[in-house]
């Protein structure tokens, strides 16, 4: 955090007419109206578009001691001049209160400075108000929102009920059906989601300073919006791009732990960690005991080196066995040639090729708009199973399909003859659906 420039840190000691501001229309009506009379009141414009007063000191403390928890029991309203020092800032929050937090909103032009200003855009000059807190307060620079980004604490609101409520109502009716074969987790909690209400607001603002004020009145406002308005049209506007945080105060979580090991146990692993964790996996090392020991050194000699390091209870920075087997699984996926079983399966079959034993047809499924649907089709028979097939298919052959009794959801059928010892398989063939035309030559 300390790196960014214009970071500002809202800390309710400061007296600054802003905060009286704010603090004062908490008390009263909490509106926005009672917000800005306070402000104009306070007679506040400075030459800066943030909006509370800086304490550079205070943000370069990081480390989450006694004392610096308090810090973030009060909100905190950042300012800065990237998307990308601001999701920083959220990462290093996420790691000093060890929480989590997903994305909850996101409107489609944020983060996008390339995007060209909407003709009808809005003039604000302060606000918009969240928890009775102004995001920018009026310092004379006009501004336009381009977007906003909020994230809830990842044990927030449950915001796929309807969804889950139909997987199960799906899941309900495949039980009572005929070979079923999916094995279940007996769950005693059906969601991690708990209501909690903790929120971090992202706004993205494009500040137009060439176009300040310098009184405060309904005329200057008016008079500087139809100028702006005017040069914007005509594209000769120079904007700033700029990012506002406001984060949530320690005790806006609610409904679970947010201290000690409870809160420790539910932290993600840190970006930094899962890093290390492949170049490990990549360069040959297997055992998940020496994986683990490997990271311990790595956290306590590399990220925390001269630090105070976090205790081991923490699983951003001590993953344990299993989360080890995830990064590793993600890892493996990003390396293979393709996502696609199907490429995967066409370079197999051309390797199986080399071999002239056996016979092998493999049709890859194919949707292209313009041309008519092509089922996916693989067949198998080996030398061994030609013969069978010559030798007894004369007087009998019996397919078997084994739909639905393999963990896989494509329909696998085997073609059998009876032999002079029990009935051998002599051919078997995957399709994409259990149809006819699935088995057509196209
Ligand atoms: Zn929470």
């Amino acid at each position: 955090m300390a790196q960014q420039t214009g970071s500002k840190l809202f800390k309710p000691e400061q007296s600054t007419p802003a905060l009286i501001a704010v603090q004062s229309a908490k008390e009263s009506d909490n509106t926005v109206a009672a917000i800005y009379e306070n402000i104009k009141s306070t007679d506040h414009i400075s030459a800066s578009s943030t909006t509370c007063t800086v304490n550079e000191s205070s943000v370069e403390e990081k480390e989450l001691d006694t004392e610096s928890a308090h810090q973030y029991d009060t909100h905190m309203l950042q300012t800065f001049d990237t998307l990308q020092s601001a999701m920083q800032a959220v990462s290093d929050y996420e790691e000093n209160t060890i929480s989590n937090f997903v994305v909850l909103e996101k409107k489609k032009n944020f983060g996008n400075e390339a995007c060209p200003v909407n003709s009808a855009f809005k003039i604000h000059w302060y606000g918009p108000v969240v928890n009775n807190i102004s995001i920018v307060d009026f310092t004379g620079v006009p501004y336009t929102i381009v977007g906003r980004k909020v994230l809830n604490c990842h044990l927030g609101k449950d915001l796929a009920t309807s969804q889950k409520s139909r997987y199960a109502e799906k899941q309900a009716i495949t039980q009572t059906e005929d070979h079923h074969f999916v094995r279940h987790r007996q769950l005693y909690q059906c969601t991690k989601k708990m209501d909690c209400a903790a929120k971090i607001y992202i706004y993205h603002f494009l500040t137009f300073p060439d176009f300040q004020i310098k009184k405060n009145s309904e005329w200057h406002r008016k008079n500087a919006s139809k100028k702006l308005k005017n040069c914007v049209q005509k594209e000769n506007a120079k904007g700033v791009h700029s990012y506002v945080v406001l984060f949530p105060k320690i005790s806006d979580h609610s409904n679970h732990p947010i201290t000690g090991e409870a809160a420790n146990l539910r932290e993600k692993i840190d970006p930094r960690v899962q890093k290390k964790i492949t170049e490990l996996y990549r360069a040959g090392i297997r055992k998940k005991s020496e994986l683990r020991r490997l990271i311990e050194h790595f956290v306590n000699n590399e990220i925390f080196l001269g630090l105070d390091v976090p205790e081991g209870s923490r699983r951003r920075f001590f993953p344990t066995r299993k989360d080890i087997s995830n990064v590793i699984g993600r890892s493996k996926h990003l390396g293979h040639g393709s996502v696609l079983d199907q490429s995967m399966l066409v370079q197999l079959v051309d390797k199986w090729k080399m071999d002239p034993s056996c016979s092998i047809f493999c049709r890859p499924h194919s949707s292209e708009e313009s041309k008519e649907e092509i089922h996916f089709l693989f067949l198998y028979q080996a030398e061994w199973q030609k013969k069978l097939l010559v030798r007894y298919g004369n007087q009998i052959t019996l397919l078997d399909a084994t739909y639905r009794t393999t963990k896989y959801a494509l329909p696998l059928y085997f073609l059998c003859v009876r032999a002079n010892v029990g009935y051998a398989v002599v051919a078997a063939f995957v399709t994409q659906h259990e149809r006819t035309n699935s088995i057509w030559r196209h």
